[in-house]
């Protein structure tokens, strides 16, 4: 955790602003707390759609204050950031699990997209385990909710950035592999792929196809932000 608090200190000692709107304040101030928190979630899906692309729910867009929060909280560990985009995560997943009609009494597995393999073994630092984890925290009260890093990489992937979304789902095409699959497909509940952002869908697509296709039952997946130019017809049928 050496880093983690050399990077918390340096958040205080330099970045006396807000995180989100840049204005002087420390953390998080009161009027990006109240925006951030009336943020509606609702369902989304990418145009165009990948073929398999699971039922999804996003906490909202990928503006520029969710920009710099979800960076700030990868890239620099501004650990303060947590509870704010766990928070919102949580909404995400609890607007899934009420619109997709689970069944009483499901139990759920929050499953996070795992970080590139080089990334975590820089920062040391799996910021989705680390909002997934706050996320089911704070649906316990209301559903049987934990997390479990089921997904594996199972072979390298080339930097998604500049890529198109058919070039997206080519990268990804049999990328991710099921951890264990002795764990227990029956145990697991249903399963909500979580990740902090969903662009072309390529990724949530094949975290679905890989959990399926180890026998595991997908519910859906719930991110913290979606891109406007991907999912430029945001609306939630379900109102
Ligand atoms: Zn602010």
């Amino acid at each position: 955790m050496g880093m983690g608090w050399w990077a918390a200190a340096g958040d205080l000692l330099l970045g006396a602003r807000c995180q989100a709107c840049l204005r002087p304040w420390w953390g998080l101030c009161p009027a990006c707390r109240a925006s951030l928190r009336s943020r509606t979630p609702r369902g989304t899906r990418p145009t165009p759609c990948p073929v398999g692309f699971p039922p999804t729910s996003t906490a909202g867009w990928y503006d520029e204050p969710m920009r710099r929060l979800i960076v700030g909280h990868k890239e620099r560990q501004a650990l303060g950031l947590a509870p704010m985009l766990g928070e919102l995560l949580a909404t995400a997943c609890w607007h899934l699990i009420r619109t997709r009609v689970a069944p009483a009494e499901a139990e759920f597995t929050l499953v996070p997209i795992p970080s590139a393999r080089a990334a975590v073994r820089s920062r040391g630092y799996d910021a989705t385990a680390v909002l997934a984890r706050r996320a089911a925290a704070l649906l316990r009260p209301a559903a049987p909710v934990r997390v479990r890093r089921l997904l594996r990489h199972h072979r390298g992937v080339h930097d998604q950035s500049g890529l198109d979304a058919a070039a997206r789902q080519r990268n990804l095409a049999d990328s991710l592999r099921v951890r264990d699959a002795a764990a227990g497909a029956t145990r697991q509940g249903m399963i909500i792929i979580v990740d902090d952002l969903v662009t072309t869908g390529a990724t949530l697509t094949e975290a679905s196809r890989a959990l399926t296709a180890a026998g595991m039952a997908v519910l859906g997946a719930a991110t913290i932000a979606a891109t406007r130019r991907h999912h430029a017809a945001l609306a939630d049928r379900t109102r």
